[in-house]
């Protein structure tokens, strides 16, 4: 982690060698990368139907070890009571363009967890904007994010990654919604003294769909939508969670930069 940002003496000049060595490696060895952007709707209107029972449903079905009916019985008064409060909101979140915010009103909220020493950061990216040719594979939990790889130079992630701080940061290569949850589970747990937040990259539609469980364990942080080639039907989402995802999701322009932005507010507490 940080390998590439320390060994610059600022942000401004190990962004500006990231950035010139990306370009570089686009036009000497290009990955492949969505000639346009295509306009979808975020979740079709027979998938928004009854979309909180959907991912109950569907965080039960899968919930092969039992793990999160475990975890909701372990203080299902309290658990319930967090539960029924978000189901009760219209949406789970608060929403600034492709923030979406978890218990917290707006960034500037968020901003004041990130400069608590006492808060662990979860930063979470999908797979699903891995590149095609991530030498990680992208249906996988890992990203090698080597500075010596064309690929991981011309990586969102592999910058986001280059550029976290050392201390009290997690990343986390995500494949599914229940890995990424009992991480979320498992540090709150791991750390009692510490406030867990999170920055999470994920489609729309997953999001809106388990939204309520981030507040039902009354941890706040944010959500970044995806754009790009995303999942905006059940039968699109539940394949890409078995890492059947032909397609391409990608952070977009205006985000990557906010993205960046508070990795750096965080990096220079
Ligand atoms: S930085 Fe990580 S996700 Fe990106 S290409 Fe490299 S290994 Fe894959």
């Amino acid at each position: 982690m940080g390998e590439h940002w320390e060994k610059y003496d600022n942000w401004d000049a190990a962004e500006e060698a990231w950035d010139q060595r990306a370009i570089h490696l686009q036009k000497t060895q290009p990955i492949k990368q969505l000639v346009s952007i295509p306009e979808l709707p975020a979740i079709r209107p027979k998938t928004k139907k009854n979309l909180r029972w959907k991912a109950l449903n569907y965080l039960a079905k899968y919930d092969e070890e039992n793990f999160f009916i475990r975890y909701f019985f372990s203080n299902p008064l309290k658990h319930g009571y967090n539960l029924l409060r978000s189901y009760l909101t219209p949406l789970p979140f608060n929403r600034d363009k492709d923030f979406f915010f978890y218990g917290l009103k707006d960034e500037d909220e968020f901003k004041t967890i990130l400069a608590k020493p006492d808060s662990l950061l979860i930063i979470g990216f999908s797979y699903c904007h891995k590149p095609f040719e991530c030498p990680s594979k992208r249906f996988t939990q890992d990203c090698i994010h080597d500075l010596n790889n064309p690929v991981c130079g011309q990586c969102f992630i592999g910058k986001c990654v280059h550029s976290l701080p050392a201390k009290r940061v997690l990343p986390v290569f995500i494949t599914t919604v229940h890995q990424i949850g009992e991480v979320i589970v498992r540090q709150v747990q791991k750390h009692p003294k510490l406030e867990v937040t999170f920055l999470i990259t994920a489609c729309e539609m997953t999001l809106q769909m388990f939204g309520d469980w981030g507040n039902m364990m009354r941890v706040r942080g944010v959500g970044i939508r995806l754009g790009g080639q995303i999942c905006n039907t059940m039968k699109a989402f539940v394949a890409s969670e078995h890492g059947v995802k032909p397609g391409m999701a990608v952070v977009l322009g205006e985000t990557k930069k906010r993205v960046l932005d508070l990795i750096r507010f965080r990096r220079e507490q």
